[in-house]
């Protein structure tokens, strides 16, 4: 058996321990002669886990008790929504910030719901590249709405907007986890697991409990509320069992790996080896502006300019980077070139061979 290096922006690489943990178990958990795949949400051995994996992220994330944490389906996507219907239910507007494809759909999500949507900064003007200074939202606002960490543009916030009392929501479905976060600041925050915590299935919402409203904007479905999840437990229906499993043993791979803490230390390294190739190389350019930089995400572009054999020689680094055991390296098509994602399971191994791979590349068509 010969594993990738695995740089796909969602789903993405677990760590390995993990999966040989699931296999270990995958016919037999824990003496009830089932896989947990199998098993009831309401059985006695599944109970457990759920309580465990909310116990974990509370731990791992300092959740402060007046915060829910929920277990939901539907994606990151779906919270677009969901955002919109339960916590735009009062003025009925509501302040975004456009830094990508990400917060661009979550807001135009909010609009179609009815919700007077303010885009109170943009960083269209340069490609998304960067992250607009906005240090103080004000205004007549049900919430105010960014996205922490912009997995196609490879940009994340280095400073939290100070909203007085708007509650801030935040996507980070694409950094949660990857260093420590300060809940407490935050409304709502919500994450689709495939990116840092587990296979797709479930989305983890933290949320602030005044926040749980039992009036939603008109006409919101039963499994739109976070009310109906909050007061069951996240067992109003069948929840993604297998995958909040996997993500219980994420919870605790990351706490032997030091925490937030220790996972903020691993991925700066990792970030900081790949930027410093990339911010030295004649060849390759990261395409997002330093003070911007993601840790997980890093989109990056050769030299060549002319677009047709820009495509040419990007095809070409994705498909022998394949070859060399260094997959899922094809940047999205509305920034070009390469993307590797460098999640909280990327080790710094795989990111090294990336960059040999890379200066090789180099030498070879340069
Ligand atoms: C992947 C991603 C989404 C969409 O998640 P789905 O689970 O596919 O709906 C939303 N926001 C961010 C930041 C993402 O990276």
């Amino acid at each position: 058996m010969s594993r990738v290096y695995n740089f796909s922006a969602g789903p993405s690489c677990l760590p390995e321990d993990v999966l040989k943990e699931c296999a270990a178990e995958m016919l037999d958990y824990n003496g009830t002669g089932q896989s947990v795949m199998e098993m009831s949400h309401r059985s006695s051995a599944f109970k457990p886990i759920i309580e465990d994996a909310e116990k974990m992220v509370r731990k791992l994330m300092n959740v402060p008790d007046n915060y829910k944490v929920l277990f939901l389906q539907g994606g990151g996507s779906t919270q677009f929504a969901m955002v919109a219907l339960n916590l735009g239910n009062k003025k009925g507007k509501a302040a975004y910030i456009e830094t990508g494809v990400w917060a661009k759909k979550a807001a135009a999500e909010a609009k179609a719901l009815g919700i007077d949507v303010d885009v109170i900064a943009s960083s269209k003007d340069k490609n998304y590249s960067y992250i607009p200074r906005v240090e103080k939202i004000s205004g007549d606002y049900d919430y105010a709405y960014i996205c922490l960490n912009n997995t196609i543009m490879g940009t994340h916030y280095e400073y939290i907007p100070d909203t007085g009392d708007i509650p801030l929501v935040a996507d980070i479905s694409s950094c949660i986890l990857s260093e420590p976060l300060d809940v407490s600041k935050f409304g709502l925050l919500f994450a689709g697991a495939q990116k840092n915590l587990a296979p797709a299935g479930v989305t983890l919402v933290i949320i602030r409990e005044d926040l749980i409203t039992e009036t939603p904007r008109a006409n919101t479905p039963t499994m739109l509320s976070y009310k109906t999840h909050a007061d069951a437990d996240s067992m109003y229906n069948t929840p993604p069992c297998y995958t909040i499993y996997v993500l219980d043993k994420v919870m605790h791979w990351i706490e032997k790996n030091g925490g937030a803490e220790g996972m903020a230390k691993r991925n700066r390294e990792k970030a900081d080896l790949l930027y410093n190739y990339l911010d030295s190389s004649s060849y390759y350019h990261a395409t997002a502006e330093k003070g911007s930089r993601s840790l997980m995400n890093v989109p990056f572009l050769t030299k060549e300019t002319d677009e047709e054999k820009a495509n040419a020689i990007n095809k070409k680094f994705v498909k022998e980077a394949a070859e060399a055991g260094l997959v899922n390296l094809a940047g999205h098509r509305l920034v070009g070139g390469m993307r590797a994602s460098i999640y909280n399971a990327m080790t710094k191994e795989g990111v090294q061979a990336l960059i040999d791979f890379m200066e090789k590349f180099a030498k070879e068509n340069a």
